[in-house]
């Protein structure tokens, strides 16, 4: 077995330096802890970025997957199988909403599907531009990028082939001044993940459901952080009951496995013709039975009434400590951000890394706080426990 510097030093010479060189190297997890290549262990409260729903090595997860594996590994979409359409009904059945589905690998495929759909609805109706937020994050392909408001990330790649148009997140004003009836659609996330888990004022998608209506221009909600349970509801649109028209997912829908979708409600549904979209891999058996197994273990063990509880008792904990540092928290469910009073995010994960917990430096000012769905209130009561120190660490740092 390789030691982990001895793993950083040979990934380092074989990646490109997109990702810098981890400062970790993970070989287990068990439940919401994790050991790097050094024996060290971790309680995990990154997830993989909200992704491991179930946290690492659960028996649902592994027996689905490895029974599909074994069955049945993949089709193509030249010919169709049980998982995928199961996955697809039990969907739409969460969404109690009549629609289509189409299922991808990642996230930015879901919003590729989603941009596609926008484009062909605009064509048909003389709609040339879209809108999307300002520090909005929706992937790193180029029609993804494109939709992408976060000014580092995307000008480098710029000019893109699209007219996009971004406002300020949550400014309903903003939005109403800049949706007209020349607008296919309107993309938003319904809290900015990668923003730093920013969740916008309190009926801010009532006005864009109405500004949508208004307009004729879709709603695209990019649900790919927020949905499946994360912020203790099957998807983040449904504490304020307001339904977009298309629907991204992908993260914690896997619990690992790497599998999306985008959904159209009603008429955005049928927007695509035979041959208009799709891929080798999307829907892939082993993907759908890791979905399906995820969405049957939230649903028997009640995790989304664990999610909702155990993340109200972890962001009073952490409100109610106090430290020049800590500015306070934000998010709801299991999906917050520790805000600092300074920039210094990259010293509390690394401080938090020391001290035996994985955060994520999510923003300069903000530490990214999206444990799997599983994990207990004990688990969470030793990070904030543990956190007044951890900030202490920090601020020698600072
Ligand atoms: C992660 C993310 C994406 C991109 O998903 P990938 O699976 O990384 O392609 C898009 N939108 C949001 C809101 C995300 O959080």
């Amino acid at each position: 077995m390789s030691t982990s510097e001895e793993l950083r030093k040979r990934y380092e010479a074989a990646f490109m330096p997109n990702y810098g060189v981890p400062p970790v190297a993970l070989v287990r997890g068990e439940g919401c802890r994790v050991w790097d290549a050094d024996g060290t262990g971790y309680l995990d409260l990154i997830a993989g970025i909200a992704t491991s729903s179930l946290g690492h090595g659960h028996p649902a997860l592994a027996e689905a997957v490895s029974r599909q594996v074994a069955t049945l590994a993949h089709t193509s979409n030249l010919f169709l199988h049980e998982p995928e359409v199961l996955l697809a009904e039990r969907l739409l059945d969460l969404l109690g909403a009549p629609g289509r589905v189409f299922l991808t690998n990642s996230g930015t495929e879901a919003n590729e599907c989603a941009l596609k759909l926008a484009i062909k609805y605009g064509r048909t109706t003389g709609r040339g531009y879209l809108v999307a937020a300002e520090n909005g994050f929706h992937g790193r392909s180029m029609g993804a990028l494109s939709l992408t408001g976060k000014h580092a990330i995307r000008e480098p790649f710029g000019p893109f082939g699209m007219d996009v148009r971004f406002v300020p997140y949550g400014d309903a004003a903003a939005l109403r001044a800049a949706v007209t009836a020349e607008c296919a659609a309107v993309f938003l996330e319904p809290t900015q993940g990668e923003g730093g888990v920013v969740p916008p004022p309190a009926g801010y998608f009532t006005a864009v459901r109405e500004i949508c209506d208004t307009t004729g221009a879709l709603l695209v909600a990019d649900e790919i952080q927020s949905a499946i349970g994360r912020t203790g509801a099957w998807f983040a649109h449904q504490h304020e009951g307001v339904r977009p028209d298309i629907l991204t997912l992908a993260k914690g829908l896997g619990g690992g496995l790497p599998v999306g979708a985008c959904i159209g409600l009603g008429p955005a549904g049928g927007l695509f013709a035979k041959g208009d979209h799709g891929s080798t891999f999307g829907g892939n058996p082993v993907a759908t039975a890791a979905a399906l197994a995820v969405l049957d273990t939230i649903e028997r063990d009640g995790l989304l009434a664990h999610v909702a509880e155990v993340g109200t008792g972890f962001a009073a904990a952490l409100a109610a400590i106090e430290h020049p540092l800590l500015a306070g928290v934000r998010g709801r469910g299991l999906w917050r951000a520790a805000v600092l009073t300074r920039n210094g995010s990259g010293a509390v994960e690394a401080a938090a890394r020391t001290a035996g917990f994985l955060v994520n430096a999510v923003q300069p000012d903000a530490v990214r706080l999206a444990p799997p769905l599983v994990i207990t209130a004990a688990e969470l009561a030793s990070f904030t426990d543990a956190l007044p120190a951890i900030l202490d660490q920090a601020t020698k740092e600072l």
